[in-house]
């Protein structure tokens, strides 16, 4: 049905080969791609046109638009875009370990010292977005892609699908992300007419979430539907059960807490996290664990 509309003659395909798939997005297929000019092999979200609404267009024009302000180690750099007839393709960087969803599922939970060394860096790179404006609402192990598959894999945050920046910020009032991550004051929006804005604390609430899963392999808040999972996220009331907590040291739970708070000014920044006594201790070692 786009016979009339030939793909550009400097188009995706002129440029790169695909390859395997190697992922799948909401409405996208994520594969790899070699560039012709340097046999260098990328990632590629392809997402079919036909397939999306005016929001989806809009939506990825700002992720394209967020990743070109963003060069840091630590989150997924664009190589380049092309909008086609057909296709849009954002052309990234290749992070070949996974998703830490998966790492998580392998090693069932990090010790103390590989917690902190990965929420050290997730943190540092979620204040860089932060200082840039920008909030990436959709913090979770699926979006957050490991380097290699070694055990000292460092970490890359892909998925800016859902992201806001500064000149939006007071109309972030839509609500999403994946249920048992998302904050609150997002949870709060769902159940109220009245759509209260929320801002970069809700990156730090998730932060929080992914800290508790990577100590002890489940998530704080669960329950068999949306409702009840949203109300345990509006109470916001954390438990450390027993046995899987007791061998974590009082530094680690207490640096959870600072991120599990409700209120959203009341929650720690980013910076604040940074000085915490749990993210600069060296001796809160690994030893503790069996
Ligand atoms: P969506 O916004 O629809 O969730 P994502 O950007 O999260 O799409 O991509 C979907 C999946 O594709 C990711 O969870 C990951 O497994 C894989 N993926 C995405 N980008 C890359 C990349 N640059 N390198 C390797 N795998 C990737
Ligand atoms: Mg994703």
């Amino acid at each position: 049905c786009f016979g009339e509309q030939q793909p550009p003659l400097n188009g995706f395909r002129q440029q790169y080969i695909l390859g395997e798939k190697i992922g799948e997005g909401a409405f996208s297929v994520v594969r790899k791609a070699t560039e012709k000019s340097t046999g260098t092999v990328y990632a590629v979200k392809c997402f079919r046109k036909v397939n999306l609404s005016e929001q989806d267009i809009k939506d990825i024009h700002l992720e394209v638009n967020l990743l070109r302000q963003m060069h840091h180690d630590h989150v997924l750099n664009l190589h380049a875009f092309f909008d086609e007839p057909e296709f849009y393709y954002t052309v990234m960087d290749l992070v070949e370990g996974g998703e830490l969803f998966d790492r998580i599922v392998e090693k069932e939970y990090y010790t103390e010292k590989e917690c902190r060394d990965l929420i050290k860096i997730l943190l540092e790179t979620i204040q860089y977005c932060h200082g840039l404006g920008i909030v990436h609402r959709d913090l979770k192990p699926d979006n957050i892609l490991m380097t290699s598959r070694d055990d000292d894999a460092s970490i890359k945050i892909a998925d800016f699908g859902l992201a806001k920046q500064d000149a939006m910020e007071n109309n972030m009032i839509s609500s999403c992300g994946t249920p048992e991550y998302i904050a609150p004051e997002i949870a709060r929006n769902v159940f109220s007419k009245e759509k209260t804005p929320y801002g970069k604390a809700v990156d730090i609430w998730s932060i929080g979430v992914i800290t508790y899963v990577l100590l002890c392999g489940y998530t704080p808040f669960h329950a068999n539907n949306q409702v009840q999972l949203f109300r345990k996220i509006l109470k916001g009331h954390v438990e450390y059960h027993s046995p899987y907590w007791d061998d974590i040291s009082s530094e680690a739970k207490h640096f959870v807490s600072r991120m599990l708070v409700v209120d959203p000014t009341k929650r720690a920044t980013a910076a604040q996290l940074l000085k915490d006594p749990w993210v600069i201790g060296q001796d809160v070692s690994s030893a503790q664990l069996p």
